[in-house]
Formats: structure tokens, C-alpha cells, sequence
């Protein structure tokens, strides 16, 4: 069993007032959670959801854009200014140990070596696996989606459950693989059937087969929010920031 809240569910741009990605995922019953993917809005969007950021075990990112893995700065410095003292795991693609100290260092001068209760360890993710990061097995898929690093589609068994997220991806065999009898499925759709470069469009979703029990939409651009309100994507379910689920 799994309890996923979807703290942040929206594209990098805002659109429909929604925060970027951050996904809250809950093993169980007294079990640390974990994040999937921290957009820069992730702490705002946490609170707002009513969930504890000092909570945290581990943070898995999807790849290196600042709406998947920017709130990683102010998730360290509100556990060190919280007297935070539980390990926090970071588990990304190659090259997330370096770009969460230069984007450390970028915001906040000195934060990168700052004295802290709590030890931040990131473990990278090569494509491949599975790795065990904080009691959750991760498997990894190469996407397709420059962001300056490997992007990641991402398997996790969380609790016994297996939810697979395509982050920011163009069409890949590399989803069907991810996903494959999956109980959920997130997925991006950022457009509707527009050509795009390196992202999801919904026909992609709807012209492939997927074998996931559960698909939920995510990372909507406006156009597409537009559509959702009219019914037009009812073949799939569409999250919201706040939506929670226990799968
Ligand atoms: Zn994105
Ligand atoms: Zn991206």
C-alpha cells in the first residue's frame, strides 16, 4: 500500500496556479515518505498540503530541470534552520551531486558546506538497476529530454507498489517498459497531440498501449488544462495539487 499526494503537479511555467512537481509518496502506516521529483515550489506546495518537509527520507529526481529538482535548496536549508537531525537521500540522475552544489551555492552562497545535524547523501542513477534508496527499489530508463544530464523514467516499488513516472520525456519505448503492469502510472502530458520536442503529448498516451492498472496526468500545460475542463481527456484521470490517492 502506497499513499500518493500529489503536492505539486504542474509544468514550470504555472500554469492554472499549479506548483511544479512534487510528489509525496507514503509507503504506509508510520513509514517515512518520500519525494518524487522537488520543482523550486516544492516547499510551498508541501505546507500547503499539510505535509511535514522534515519527514522527508529521500527525494528521487526524475532529471535536472529547475521544476524537478530546484526545491532541493530550500529543502536542506529548512532542515537545517529546523534542527532537522534524520538523513536525507537524494537519488538522481548522473550529475546530481554537482548541479545540487552549484545550484546550492547559486541561491544561497555557502549552503553547499554549511554545518548541518543531518547528512545529505545522493546516491546517482545510472540507467538500469534496481538500487534501494531509503526501502524503496528504484529501476531507471534513459528519457528522452535534455536537461544538461541523463533524464530518468522512473520505477519505484514503494511499500508493494509500483508506480512508475515518465518525468519530462518525448515518447520512448522506455515508458511501455517502465510501466509495464505497474499499479500507477504518471504521466506527462504536456500537450495535446502538437508535435513538441522532448515532452509527452497525450496522443502519445492514448496511441500506445499501456499496461499500468492506473494512469494520472501530470505536468499540463495550459491548453491542456483547458482541455481536461471540458472532458476531453476523461479516458485518463488528471491530478490536482492536493489530489491524494492510496493505492
Ligand atoms: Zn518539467
Ligand atoms: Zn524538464
Amino acid at each position: 500500500m502506497a499513499v500518493v499526494t500529489f503536492a505539486g503537479c504542474g509544468d514550470a511555467f504555472g500554469s492554472g496556479g499549479r506548483f511544479q512537481a512534487c510528489i509525496h509518496l507514503r509507503p504506509g502506516p508510520g513509514r517515512a515518505p518520500v519525494l518524487l521529483d522537488c520543482g523550486a515550489t516544492s516547499l510551498t506546495a508541501l505546507r500547503q498540503a499539510g505535509l511535514d518537509p522534515g519527514e522527508i527520507a529521500a527525494v528521487f529526481v526524475s532529471h535536472l530541470h529547475g521544476d524537478h529538482f530546484g526545491g532541493l535548496p530550500f529543502l536542506i536549508l529548512d532542515g537545517q534552520f529546523s534542527r532537522r537531525v534524520a538523513p536525507l537521500l537524494i537519488a538522481g540522475p548522473p550529475g546530481t551531486g554537482e548541479r545540487l552544489t552549484t545550484a546550492m551555492e547559486c541561491l544561497f552562497p555557502g549552503s553547499s558546506r554549511a554545518r548541518r545535524r543531518f547528512e545529505v547523501t545522493v546516491t546517482e542513477l545510472p540507467p538500469g538497476g534496481p538500487r534501494t534508496v531509503a526501502g524503496v527499489t528504484a529501476e531507471a530508463w534513459a528519457a528522452s529530454h535534455p536537461s544538461g544530464a541523463p533524464a530518468l523514467i522512473l520505477r519505484l516499488a514503494v511499500g508493494g507498489t509500483v508506480i512508475a513516472y515518465t518525468g519530462d520525456t518525448a515518447w520512448t519505448p522506455a515508458i511501455q517498459a517502465a510501466s509495464r503492469d505497474a499499479d500507477l502510472l504518471i504521466a506527462e502530458a504536456y500537450y495535446w497531440d502538437k508535435a513538441v520536442p522532448h515532452h509527452l503529448r497525450y496522443a502519445d498516451l492514448t496511441e500506445h498501449e499501456i499496461t499500468a492498472r492506473r494512469v494520472i496526468l501530470t505536468h499540463l500545460s495550459a491548453d491542456m488544462l483547458a482541455r481536461a475542463a471540458r472532458h476531453e481527456t476523461d479516458r485518463h484521470e488528471t491530478a490536482r495539487d492536493g489530489l491524494t490517492i492510496t493505492i
